[in-house]
């Protein structure tokens, strides 16, 4: 950041916030369901049935009230990976986000701990936590006295805290799970979870070391290098079916 230019810097500006003006613009509020209602048939209806607000760009994304400002931080990136493979790869992919407070979350996706991002099968509903106090900031925080210095030192490096670190670490696993649908909208059916993991991680890992090399570190520094819990490896937040 420091090597651009003030033009540079003001262009930057006025690209995010197009971005936010055009790509995370309209707002809208869902109805809340009849009382007594069955229970959804998708993850996408129980998020409908929330009656939460969202907004739509080249993604909707639905939001627990209170943060808005928190799903447009998620948004921008997403749809900043999103574009970067329409024009590499000329990927178009249809997926929700939805972005939720506990509660929400616990209504919508029982069987996950909470803060543990994950996408859903079709309609596939991309799940991330609006707050920091789940199970990956929790798992990522509990590393910190084994991580190595030379970890430490790239975090650093990267323009974080390793607390930063960890609440970041959010955003990027939100980018691994984009990744799961890139692979499946790229006509690639992964013969096992490894495989499928590994490329989700890559087209994560490949769009932050294009446009984001420090949270391309980052990512690296709090998964790989500061032993990421296993839940991470055994694709404990994918549908069976992916
Ligand atoms: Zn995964």
């Amino acid at each position: 950041m420091k090597l651009l230019c003030r033009q540079k810097l003001a262009f930057l500006a006025i690209a995010v916030l197009a971005s936010i003006g055009a790509g995370c613009g309209q707002r809208t509020t869902v109805e809340q369901p009849a009382p007594g209602q069955k229970s959804p048939a998708t993850r996408l209806a129980a998020v409908r049935e929330l009656g939460i607000p969202s907004f739509k760009g080249k993604v909707t994304v639905y939001y627990s009230a209170g943060y808005e400002q928190r799903a447009r931080e998620l948004c921008v990136l997403v749809e900043e990976a999103q574009q970067f493979y329409e024009d590499h790869l000329q990927i178009k992919a249809e997926f929700t986000v939805a972005v939720l407070s506990r509660a929400g979350w616990e209504r919508v996706a029982p069987e996950m701990p909470y803060g543990l991002p994950s996408v859903s099968a079709d309609p596939q509903v991309v799940l991330l936590p609006a707050t920091p106090d789940g199970v990956v900031v929790e798992g990522a925080l509990a590393l910190r006295g084994k991580a190595a210095a030379a970890t430490l030192a790239k975090i650093e490096q990267a323009g974080f805290t390793f607390e930063e670190g960890a609440e970041k670490l959010i955003d990027l696993i939100g980018l691994h799970e984009l990744g799961h649908v890139l692979t499946l909208a790229y006509g690639i059916r992964p013969p096992s979870r490894w495989s499928n993991e590994f490329l989700a991680s890559y087209f994560g890992y490949a769009f932050l070391r294009e446009k984001h090399p420090e949270l391309a570190n980052l990512f690296v520094a709090m998964t790989h290098e500061s032993g990421m819990p296993r839940w991470r490896q055994t694709g404990a937040h994918l549908p069976r079916r992916l």
